[in-house]
């Protein structure tokens, strides 16, 4: 374990070119920090063209944002780091502990949302309703969606309804060197109704939960066979993935709102108890509203979603709640800037 640097006024925020990296260094620039970005090379031309981006620290890989050479920089411009879907998923959990820089938000919650078992306990302790658990291949009595580890957006995924569908699929991956062994697969129901990813931010210096947004992914290719007829579905062999291209923006029935809170203010009770000092910052709870409404959380992420980069001028509900367009990238900032005028810089980040 290395030793943490501690900030005592945070002068730039940074983070790796990738995912919602446009959307934060956005919001910090319009929060006044100055911004960093961590580009691979390969990345610089888009990069290059947004002028909110003060310095680009360029680099063959993202694992060479690990390098002394990088922690040294980002210490000495006063850095703190906004982590996101790409670090969690290049980075081992361990090389994310060992990151010398403060990191936005509570570091240690990153390795619950990457971890099946941890996430399934926190779901269970926030009292969310989540699709059932298959243990077996050989227990496949229902439709099931078959998941790898970590967060792949989506890619690999696969449906079974009975053993010898999921041997068939699993052989696949297997062949393709995805997986090493079926052990690594993690089996659920699957629930039928509008896949709907809920958007929330908690502050650790108001303590309170606000919900920002909502949105629905659009994935390639399960979300374009409702576009090819019946028949010809049948004819050609079409194997679903679920492989994420872009978001739907979502506004729910009102009527929706009051659980909606309600789950993630459970999320974040229940997370200051198992993973102090708990949720802190943007998270998200992803699951499928059944045609009673009712909504069962397949995951969470416990950081920024991409899912937000449809809300940089604001959302429908960042908008009753702020006087300007607030997207979760600039609400991280803003965060940054209110803890550290109160003196509780020691509570955004970790
Ligand atoms: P994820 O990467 O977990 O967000 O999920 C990728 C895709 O699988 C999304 O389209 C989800 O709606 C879908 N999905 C994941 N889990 C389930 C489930 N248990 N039931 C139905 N759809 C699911």
């Amino acid at each position: 374990m290395v030793d943490r640097i501690t900030l005592e006024e945070p002068r730039t925020i940074a983070t790796l070119g990738s995912h919602s990296a446009l959307q934060i260094l956005k919001g910090a620039k319009d929060e006044g920090f100055d911004t960093l970005l961590i580009c691979e090379e390969k990345r610089l031309g888009l990069y290059k063209r947004f002028k909110f981006i003060d310095e680009i620290l360029t680099i063959k890989q993202h694992k060479e944002a690990l390098d002394k050479r990088c922690q040294q920089h980002l210490q000495d411009v006063k850095s703190i780091i906004v982590p996101h879907g790409t670090m969690i998923a290049y980075f081992t959990y361990s090389e994310i502990e060992d990151i010398s820089i403060p990191i936005f938000g509570n570091r240690k919650i990153l390795q619950w949302e990457s971890d099946r078992i941890l996430k399934q306990k926190l779901m269970n302790a926030s009292r969310l309703t989540t699709p059932k658990l298959i243990q077996s291949k050989d227990d496949i009595d229902k439709l099931c969606i078959v998941k790898l580890h970590g967060a792949a957006g989506g890619r690999g995924y696969f449906l079974a309804w009975d053993k010898k569908s999921f041997e068939e699929n699993a052989e696949s991956l297997l062949n393709q060197r995805r997986i090493k062994g079926e052990d690594e697969l993690f089996i659920q129901e699957y629930v039928v109704g509008v896949p709907t990813y809920l958007q929330f931010f908690y502050s650790p210096v108001n303590k309170q939960v606000e919900f920002l947004g909502a949105d629905i992914r659009y994935e390639s290719i399960i979300d374009s066979i409702g576009r090819i007829p019946a028949r010809q579905q049948l004819s050609v062999n079409l194997e679903p993935s679920y492989n994420v291209i872009g978001n739907i923006p979502l506004v729910l029935r009102e009527s929706l709102l009051e659980e909606v809170y309600n789950m993630g203010e459970r999320f974040v009770k229940a997370s200051e108890e198992l993973v102090p000092p708990g949720m802190t910052g943007p998270f998200c709870l992803e699951g499928v509203y059944d045609r009673e409404g009712v909504f069962t959380a397949f995951e969470f992420s416990a950081r920024i979603v991409a899912g937000t980069n449809l809300y940089i001028n604001g959302s429908p509900y960042s908008e009753l709640l702020y006087e300007k367009p607030m997207s979760m990238g600039r609400r991280i900032a803003h965060e940054i800037k209110i803890a550290n005028e109160k003196g509780h810089l020691d509570r955004v980040f970790t």
